[in-house]
């Protein structure tokens, strides 16, 4: 048992989703359930929300709820995009590989261009040459936007010079700029830098910002930098069938997730247990930890034998998916020191184990 929650020990470290909600997140849509309210996000939660976001970002912000990332990322590149554009983003990006199509569905056929580049973060120079083929050419889908994540699939970061040199090019070219935030707030609190910083200071026009991974039960929210594409957004949120008719319980969510900095909290408990895990796994026999925890995802090569002796004991987690012995460990805002310490207890106890 967990001392600290009363819980069983967390033994999946799969992803982020399988945590649970922050009660503070549970309780306020117990609370906004009884009562009227205005329907279709015109609710006085929904205007709180846009308020609080405004004040987050340093300056007016339009802001569009919705119930997933997949929703948020598709209308915004979809805003943002002709059915004759090109979105580029990273060959790891969650647009390219985990929605379904969503992006090219959403703008009516754009088509997803990848550029590569270490660390599941596209390369600028690459970027720029890219966005400069063909432009003009009839025969030839037209660059009309970029999408970026922060932090990324494989819990890299972009520095905010990075950002900016991004922001650069898009500013150049006129493209739009996107960035997928399903982890917007580890991102964050990983850089100590302020929200404005990251976003629409270095050029991003268009923001999915992730709460369900960090403590919510299903929101995110569409923040739009850009007050041009708003009326289209909201047509196209409606059209796309998600502009809930009882907003207040995603309003609701988020306005909990920013109460009192519980998307700050939640962000750094995941953080730090991240951290935990990799600094108890360096220098174990039979474990290399492959890059630094900079958010809350962990990639290292174990041996055979740990990862079979690790399902065994009904721990979860994905392996040989990015490679032989590949194994991602992701922590969430629920993940305590008491969860990180009984999963490298483990590790040792097999390590031991097998050099008996
Ligand atoms: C989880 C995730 C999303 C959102 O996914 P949904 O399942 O649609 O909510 C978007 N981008 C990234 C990078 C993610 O990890």
């Amino acid at each position: 048992m967990n001392a600290q929650s009363n819980q069983p020990l967390a033994l999946s470290f799969a992803s982020d989703n399988i945590a649970g909600a922050s009660k503070e997140v549970a309780q306020a849509m117990i609370r906004h359930s009884t009562g009227q309210a205005s329907a279709y996000g015109t609710d006085e939660l929904s205007l709180k929300v846009k308020l609080k976001l405004s004040e987050i970002f340093e300056r007016d912000v339009e802001v569009f709820l919705v119930p997933t990332g997949t929703a948020a990322n598709s209308l915004c590149l979809s805003a943002m995009t002709p059915p004759w554009g090109n979105i580029y983003c990273h060959p790891a990006s969650h647009i390219n590989n985990d929605e379904c199509g969503a992006p090219e569905f959403f703008s009516n056929g754009a088509k997803l261009m990848t550029i590569d580049g270490p660390s599941a973060k596209l390369d600028v120079t690459r970027l720029r040459e890219r966005t400069g083929e063909k432009v003009g050419d009839v025969h030839t889908t037209q660059p009309a936007c970029v999408s970026i994540t922060q932090a990324t699939e494989v819990g890299s970061l972009y520095s905010l010079d990075e950002i900016a040199a991004i922001g650069e090019v898009c500013k150049a070219s006129a493209l739009g700029f996107h960035m997928d935030g399903s982890r917007f707030a580890n991102a964050l609190v990983a850089l100590g830098c302020s929200p404005a910083q990251m976003t629409w200071k270095a050029g991003v026009d268009a923001l999915s910002f992730g709460a369900t991974k960090n403590g919510a039960l299903a929101a995110e929210a569409i923040v739009l930098f850009n007050p041009t594409l708003a009326t289209e957004m909201s047509y196209r949120r409606k059209r796309s069938g998600h502009l809930l008719s009882k907003m207040r319980f995603i309003s609701a969510q988020i306005d909990a997730y920013l109460t009192d900095d519980l998307w700050l909290r939640n962000a750094r408990q995941a953080n730090t247990a991240a951290q935990r895990l990799a600094r108890g796994l360096a220098g174990l026999r039979g474990v290399e930890v492959m890059a630094g925890a900079e958010a809350n995802i962990l990639f290292c090569k174990l041996d055979s034998a740990i990862i079979e002796a690790l399902l065994k004991a009904g721990f979860g987690f994905y392996h040989d998916r990015w490679g032989p012995n590949i194994v991602r460990f992701v922590t969430s805002f629920a993940t305590t020191a008491e969860d990180v310490d009984h999963l490298l207890s483990q590790v040792r106890q097999v390590i031991d184990t097998l050099s008996a």
